[in-house]
């Protein structure tokens, strides 16, 4: 971790890509009030997210457990309207660390973690917002559920488990058009009746708005380059 840009360049960056989001909003005759942005300030120091929160960003993300419990705890005593995305995949032995401190879940992507954050969910007494993340390229690789398999996880995850699945989220291969896989997370989703879409990053977070993102996951056009 390591703080690569000085306050005022996060906060020209924030205010660029605002712009952008709102520009493309505008192009694709949707409110930009109905698009999330989430700053993805994984690898990136404090210092950088404090700078963006006093640039007034409330919400967040974060890839890996760990990391995040070692900056957020004292980040959300000084923010307390931040709100925490997690959106790397989840080991289920940390789904209770999970819970407890995220607010919103983006990368629940198997039965057994399914069948886990119910349990923590309900221990808890704490209810993060899942989106359920689709592999849309099939890459081997990558976590996430195959579009053809999605109907019966989604199927377990809202009407067995309950959970509170809001959507859906993916990543697509890097070599492909973006908005082939954007579109197809928007089929699926509309088939099942879902209304959140987590989907475009610093590159090609306009061609998912024009696609229908309702959450767009924005890291280093933010922050700048990020730490190894
Ligand atoms: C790192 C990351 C992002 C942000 O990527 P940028 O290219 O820096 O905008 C978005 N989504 C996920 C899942 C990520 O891991």
């Amino acid at each position: 971790m390591n703080d690569t840009s000085p306050t005022s360049a996060i906060a020209a960056r924030l205010d660029a890509v605002r712009s952008r989001l709102d520009r493309a909003a505008a192009d694709a005759g949707r409110a930009a009030s109905a698009i999330t942005l989430i700053a993805v300030s994984k690898r990136f120091g404090a210092d950088s997210i404090a700078a963006a929160l006093a640039a007034g960003q409330r919400d967040f993300g974060e890839n890996r457990i760990q990391e995040a419990l070692a900056k957020w705890p004292a980040l959300k005593e000084k923010a307390p309207a931040a709100r925490l995305h997690l959106i790397g995949g989840l080991q289920t032995n940390k789904a209770a660390q999970a819970v407890a401190l995220f607010d919103v879940i983006h990368s629940l992507d198997r039965p057994r973690l399914a069948r886990t954050l119910a349990r923590e969910m309900a221990a808890q007494g704490r209810r993060p917002d899942c989106y359920i993340q689709i592999n849309s390229g099939a890459e081997a690789q990558k976590s996430g559920v195959l579009p053809t398999e999605a109907e019966a996880f989604i199927a377990l995850c809202t009407d067995e488990l309950k959970l509170p699945v809001v959507g859906l989220m993916c990543i697509p291969p890097h070599d492909e058009e973006a908005a082939l896989h954007f579109a197809l997370l928007a089929k699926i989703a509309a088939r099942h009746g879902l209304a959140g879409l987590s989907m475009g990053m610093s590159g090609d977070f306009e061609t998912a708005i024009a696609l229908g993102a309702t959450c767009v996951r924005v890291g280093t056009a933010i922050f700048g380059p990020r730490p190894e």
